[in-house]
Parts: C-alpha cells; sequence; structure tokens
C-alpha cells in the first residue's frame, strides 16, 4: 500500500485544512508514491526514531510534532533537525507529521484522548473555530438523489454531529416560457471543505454551469476548534483531582496555582502550549485549565478565578502516540505499526 492511501485516511480525520498558519504538518520526508513497509509512531521524529524505525523494517514514521518548522538551509548536521532530515533522505524512511489538525478535531483529537484518559463527560471543543456554511443548488427532479449523495460522500451534511442533513424544496422553473419541476437542494458542510464541494457539484451536476450558492451560516462548527472542556462524573477536592490527573496522565511533576477551596467540576484542558486559552477556559467557568508550557508571570494571570495546571508539554501529548496506533491500525491491517519506545522528551525531572 502507498504511504498516499495512509495520508489520505489521516486527513479525513484530521483535514491538513484545520492546522494552524504556523505549522507544517503533512508529508515532510519521503515521496507519497512509496509502498509502506512498516509505520512507527511517535511525538518527535528524531535521529533516535528514526534509527528504531529502520531496525524495525519501517519505512514510514508518522510524528505528532512537525520536525522541520521553518526553512532549512543547510545540510551539514548541526543540528538535530538536520541530523533526522538527513538520516531518513539517507535510508528512505519517509516522515509525517500530523499536528494542529489533530489538536483541532473533537473526533479522534489530541484533546478527546487526554479527556477520556482524566474520566471527562460532556466534552466540547473548549473555543470553536471554523464556521459552517450552505450549499443551494438546483436540479431536475431526476439528478437530485445522485447531487445530494456525492455532496454527502464529499463531506456535507454534516453539522455539529448530526450527519446527512439536507434540505429539499420542490417547485418550478421556466425556460423560454416553459415552466419544469426543479428542486431546490440545501446542504451544511463545514468551511474548509467548500473547494471540494463546488469541485463535487461540478463532477456531479448534468450541467455545464450549475446555479449554486454558498452562504456562511452563523452556527459554529462545534467539532472543530482548540481545546476542550468537559465535566467530571463526580466533583472532587483540588488536591485529590490532581493526585487523580498526575496518576491518570503519568506525570511526575504538576505545576500548579492556588487552589480556591472549592470542588472541581469542570474541566477545561489542551494538550501542547495551551496557555492562549486560559481567558476562554475561564470565561466558560472551567475550576482548573490543564495544559503545559506556562512561565513564571503567566501563572499570575490565574488571578483567583481558576487554578492553572501545567503538566508538561510531552506529558500532556504522550496518549497521542497510542490514539496514532489506534487510528492506523483500526483501518489498516496490511503492515506492521509500532508504537516509538525512545522517550524524546528532552524534559528531565530529579
Ligand atoms: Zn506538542
Amino acid at each position: 500500500m502507498k504511504i498516499s492511501e495512509l495520508i489520505n485516511y489521516l486527513e479525513l480525520i484530521a483535514p491538513p485544512a484545520l492546522q494552524e498558519s504556523y505549522d507544517n504538518a503533512g508529508l515532510i520526508v519521503g515521496k507519497p508514491d512509496r509502498k509502506i513497509t512498516g509505520v512507527l509512531v511517535c511525538l518527535d521524529s528524531t535521529e533516535e526514531v528514526i534509527q528504531e524505525a529502520m531496525q524495525l523494517g519501517c519505512n514510514l514514521v508518522v510524528a505528532h510534532h512537525p520536525i522541520v518548522f521553518r526553512g532549512l538551509k543547510r545540510f551539514n548536521g548541526k543540528n538535530y533537525i538536520e541530523r533526522a532530515v538527513m538520516k531518513a533522505i539517507k535510508h528512505k524512511i519517509s516522515i509525517y507529521a500530523i499536528h494542529t489538525n489533530l489538536d483541532n478535531v473533537y473526533h479522534y483529537g489530541v484533546n478527546s484522548m487526554i479527556a477520556e484518559k482524566i474520566g471527562l463527560s460532556n466534552t466540547q471543543v473548549l473555543v470553536p473555530k471554523q464556521t459552517n456554511k450552505k450549499l443551494i443548488t438546483f436540479a431536475d427532479m431526476d439528478n437530485s438523489d445522485a447531487i445530494r449523495a456525492a455532496l454527502f460522500e464529499a463531506g456535507a451534511g454534516e453539522i455539529n454531529g448530526s450527519q446527512q442533513l439536507s434540505y429539499s424544496t420542490v417547485g418550478a422553473s421556466t425556460q423560454d416560457g416553459k415552466g419544469f419541476g426543479q428542486v431546490k437542494l440545501e446542504v451544511t458542510f463545514p468551511s474548509y471543505l467548500e473547494r471540494k464541494m463546488i469541485a463535487t457539484l461540478h463532477h456531479v451536476h448534468p450541467s455545464n454551469q450549475p446555479v449554486y450558492d454558498i452562504i456562511t451560516l452563523d452556527n459554529k462548527n462545534t467539532m472543530v476548534g482548540s481545546g476542550m472542556i468537559g465535566t467530571l462524573k463526580k466533583p472532587m477536592a483540588a488536591l485529590d483531582f490532581l493526585k487523580h490527573l498526575k496518576q491518570s496522565m503519568q506525570v511526575n511533576c504538576i505545576k500548579y496555582t492556588k487552589t480556591l477551596g472549592k470542588k472541581i467540576s469542570k474541566v477545561a484542558l489542551c494538550g501542547g502550549s495551551g496557555g492562549f486559552l486560559l481567558k476562554d477556559a475561564i470565561a466558560q467557568k472551567a475550576d482548573i485549565f490543564i495544559t503545559a508550557d506556562y512561565k513564571y508571570h503567566e501563572f499570575f494571570d490565574a488571578n483567583d478565578q481558576i487554578i492553572i495546571a501545567d503538566i508538561g508539554h510531552y506529558e500532556s501529548e504522550q496518549f497521542t502516540i497510542q490514539l496514532l496506533d489506534e487510528i492506523i491500525k483500526k483501518k489498516f491491517r496490511n503492515f506492521a505499526t509500532h508504537c516509538t519506545k525512545v522517550n524524546t522528551n528532552p524534559v528531565n525531572y530529579l
């Protein structure tokens, strides 16, 4: 099976259009038409991980973090990025990164995995980002079913968890003074699929120039965005919750702000560097905000309104390895998928 086939599947779950502007997710090293001999999943595709892939006979490394973020100008092995890329190219190991696009999806996302580990229910994306749009088009009675089916297949009809929704109004069109029965077909879709929708419509519609409108809806797309918020099944005392967090996320150390003398019920979280979401966590009345990469002065922003708990970047995302392994194994059985045994956390604790 080709690398491109696996990528196509992963990108159905975490569309590349959902990555942040600073990101570099995607196929970083290697050609998409190479045949997969095995997959190694990791957070960071360091030189050691490339070595591990070679030993396991895997020619594809699927990483959460893109090893290359900015342009590389030289390849003389002076830093760990160049060394990893040079080694991968030399030994024909491809590197694919699925980063903020995986952070930003509700289903199978980085944050859903954390929420599951902690035991949250009623989870929702903390800050929905994308909008929904609606495509309105017209077709003959005979063609409308095929058009609707093709648009569904391309991802239309989905709004905030509901599937295959459409609206049809039967009416009449006129041409040269004659009337024809027509169907006005309306389907919603997430805004990042706009190009695909237009291409699908042109492909499936019998007219060379199908008439259509696209409008932006006021409904937010709650299936896409940053962070997550949910509730504990039973409220817990702050220290008890922190101990539970430490154990369930397998963390060596939690840095946290003052506990506020009330039980923890609502929990906001974001894997990796999620400090930019603090205001949203407070606005949604979360009792605690779990993330990583907090600096000294930033902890003051808790401002007695919330507890900030910094559990470490690697620690917050470590189960993403398991998540990706499960996503791939569930679908593909024709090659072996391994989780890295290399701990790429650059931070140690004494
Ligand atoms: Zn990260």
